[in-house]
């Protein structure tokens, strides 16, 4: 995904609204115990459900890998209760062919959402997207054709499949609602200059629709899970989610420090990604952070000064023996917490 560089003094600014947040989000009487809220959510079911993912291939849009895997999520979700709503859209992709000609080709393509406690009408909308890159074309070898895409889209929906899961487990449930979304047509975007297909085509769909249907649901925020759960993984905050959403920034942050888990959280502003998060902070006005794995690029004693995304982005090395059950476990733990305290 692109990256682009934001106006400093705006960065200032929400700096410090995520400071001013950090100090009024406390921890409510009764929870007090770290290990109460997060203890349902399990690392191991996680990975299974990564190799599931990848088992199938890679999830480009029209291939049966594809076709199978929006099955396979819809079926997940009724397993776990929900009915799983499939929102068909139209994805225009451009394909380059012989002569640096764009042959366009409108392709069928499937956001995916299940509804949690239905009957809340205050609720949390968690996402993440499902497809798979056409190429893994940041890989020196074989780069036309797609990577196993465990980290960079199977990683999301195992997690929302697996917060999904230990939310409705809780004996005490949210007291808020919670929405699952799995977006498609994340990860096929060419330049922009080029013509080629745009990236996050799925959260556009959505987001329109949610709009254009006078925003039926009110979600007080949104997480989206963008490559979760390697070793060594940093969740820097990511600009667009300083932008949008520094209150959840600053619960999360807060969440993480109380149970330990600082070091996944750095305090540290990163670049601006062009995610799902964008289309659905903009068009549909929900406030929507976006959580995804950043490396540090250049570090001076305490001071980072520059972030990229982590090395198996858009490789062939985006493999499941990738993820590590301490981090998977760090970051469900502090989401469903944070889920768990909202009033
Ligand atoms: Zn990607």
């Amino acid at each position: 995904m692109p990256s682009r560089k934001v106006n400093l003094a705006i960065q200032a600014a929400v700096s410090a609204a995520l400071v001013a947040g950090g100090l009024i989000y406390g921890t409510p009487p009764g929870c007090k115990d770290r290990k109460v809220l997060g203890e349902g959510f399990s690392p191991s079911r996680v990975k299974e459900l990564v190799e599931a993912q990848v088992a199938f291939g890679p999830r480009v849009p029209g291939t049966s890998a594809h076709q199978k895997t929006k099955d396979w999520i819809s079926a997940q979700i009724q397993e776990l209760g929900p009915i799983a709503e499939v929102q068909e859209f139209t994805a225009n992709y451009g394909f380059e062919v012989p002569g640096g000609q764009v042959d366009r080709r409108p392709m069928k393509a499937w956001n995916i959402q299940a509804s949690l406690f239905p009957e809340k009408k205050i609720r949390v909308l968690l996402a993440a997207h499902w497809d798979t890159r056409f190429a893994a074309d940041k890989d020196k070898k074989d780069y036309r054709s797609p990577g196993p895409g465990a980290l960079d889209g199977a990683s999301g929906v195992a997690f929302l499949l697996e917060l999904g899961r230990a939310l409705l487990a809780m004996k005490t449930p949210p007291e808020l609602g919670v929405d699952l979304l799995f977006l498609d047509a994340e990860d096929q975007g060419g330049s922009a200059m080029s013509g080629l297909t745009p990236w996050c085509l799925g959260s556009q769909a959505w987001a329109k629709r949610f709009r254009d249907l006078g925003m039926p649901v009110r979600y007080r925020y949104g997480i989206l899970f963008d490559m979760v759960g390697a070793k060594d993984a940093q969740y820097p905050r990511e600009v667009y989610s300083l932008t949008y959403g520094p209150a959840t920034l600053a619960k999360i942050w807060a969440v993480s420090r109380e149970l330990g888990y600082a070091k996944y959280f750095p305090n540290a502003d990163a670049m601006a990604v062009t995610d799902d998060h964008v289309a659905i902070n903009q068009i549909a006005g929900i406030a929507m952070v976006d959580l995804i794995d950043l490396r540090p690029t250049q570090v001076s004693g305490e001071t980072v000064s520059g972030w990229d995304f982590p090395p198996y982005h858009h490789t062939h090395g985006d493999v499941p023996d990738l993820l590590d059950l301490k981090t998977i476990q760090a970051l469900g733990e502090t989401v469903m917490t944070v889920i768990l305290r909202d009033r």
